[in-house]
């Protein structure tokens, strides 16, 4: 006999409706994979930042969004990767967690926070915002177990009802997106650790190589001059010995201070050795890194003492070598002889002296 299955309408339409919750459930779960394999397949921080933010936007469908990342010291939140946003907005990139503000009752409350209307939400005040037409808003708290370490904020200029299970979704993606930036971060301070000195926070020697060998093609690449200056600290041996290490220790963290404030931000300096310092000034010819060198030895003979509580009165100076591409050498390797002689005639001629190569 042959036998029909028996469907009455309603468990056909109830059939019909699991399939396409199922239909839905797999669609979620494929953008949730897509976003992880995009998240997860970089180290560097800015690059996961971005990954997470286009992921999530386009994930709710939004035109605008933007993470900050929290700094629980300085109580400040600070925009590390923006789309969507006028300049205006974006250029006060950081700012304070004021009490009672938008920022810090999603910090507090550790909570998806969502905006439908902004004109119906009186504590979304931020004048900037306001003038930016941002209509609603997701903001989702980054969290790494149970601390914030930033803030993940999606935008729209038009007023908005987010779908429920959209935001389940988004939930399920920012935990992830935590954990690869916290790998970044991770990574970068390693990356950090191995390339800069732990007593003075200069550069190393290790990079000093590297990057002498970048800034020396780049001198070549593009026909500009590059500068070196070679520092060493004045009997720095009898400093030791007179005072113990631990004070010369702090002597030379205050000659790197030093230095590193008194170069341009495009230059780069490196504890080379003991307390030996260099300084590579990228498109600085002689004629300009000779009055640096003078300034940073001055500066060295008026300063460097004063800070140091325990030795009042003993004098702390250097002698520097100053030589550049292309004019006192070629290559790393002939440049850096050129400024480490030159440092050695500025020792035998007395010390706390800056030697450059004769003018042609
Ligand atoms: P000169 O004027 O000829 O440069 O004399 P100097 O005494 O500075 O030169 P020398 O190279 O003989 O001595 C360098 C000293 O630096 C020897 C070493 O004990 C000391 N030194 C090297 N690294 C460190 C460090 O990390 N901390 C401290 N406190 N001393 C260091
Ligand atoms: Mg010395
Ligand atoms: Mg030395």
């Amino acid at each position: 006999m042959n036998q029909k299955p028996v469907l009455d309408e309603k468990s056909m339409s109830s059939q019909l409706q699991s399939h396409h919750e199922l239909e839905e459930e797999l669609k979620n779960i494929k953008s949730i994979l897509s976003v992880a394999q995009v998240v997860v397949s970089s180290l560097d921080l800015d690059e996961v930042l971005q990954n997470i933010l286009f992921s999530a936007m386009s994930l709710i469908d939004v035109p605008a969004g933007s993470i900050a990342l929290y700094d629980r010291v300085r109580n400040e939140v600070d925009i590390q990767v923006h789309f969507g946003f006028s300049d205006k907005f974006i250029s006060k990139s950081y700012w304070r967690v004021k009490p009672g503000g938008l920022t810090h009752t999603i910090l507090n409350e550790g909570k998806i926070f969502v905006i439908n209307d902004t004109h119906d939400a009186p504590y979304f005040n931020n004048p900037l915002a306001l003038n930016e037409g941002i209509r609603s808003l997701i903001a989702i708290p980054l969290k790494i177990q149970d601390s914030i370490i930033g803030i993940l904020y999606l935008d729209d200029f038009v007023p908005r009802k987010f779908a429920e299970s959209k935001l389940h979704l988004l939930s399920i993606v920012t935990s992830f997106a935590t954990m690869s930036i916290d790998n970044a971060r991770m990574h970068e301070q390693m990356r950090l650790q191995a390339s800069t000195d732990g007593l003075t926070g200069l550069y190393n020697h290790r990079q000093f190589v590297e990057l002498f060998d970048r800034e020396m093609s780049r001198a070549k690449r593009f026909r500009v001059p590059l500068s070196l200056l070679m520092i060493d600290v004045d009997r720095f041996k009898l400093f030791n010995d007179k005072y113990g290490h631990p004070v010369g220790d702090e002597v030379l963290i205050q000659v790197a201070r030093l230095i590193r404030d008194t170069v341009r931000e495009v230059d780069l300096s490196f504890r080379y050795g003991g307390e030996e310092f260099i300084a590579l000034l990228p498109e600085t010819d002689l004629a300009s890194a000779r009055p640096v060198a003078e300034r940073i030895r001055r500066i060295i003979e008026e300063n460097a003492v004063a800070s140091i509580s325990v030795v009042p009165n003993m004098p702390v100076t250097v002698s520097i070598g100053v030589a550049s591409y292309p004019r006192n050498g070629t290559s790393c390797e002939t440049l850096l002889k050129a400024v480490d002689d030159l440092m050695y005639q500025a020792k035998s001629q007395g010390r706390n002296l800056v030697v450059h190569p004769p003018k042609k």
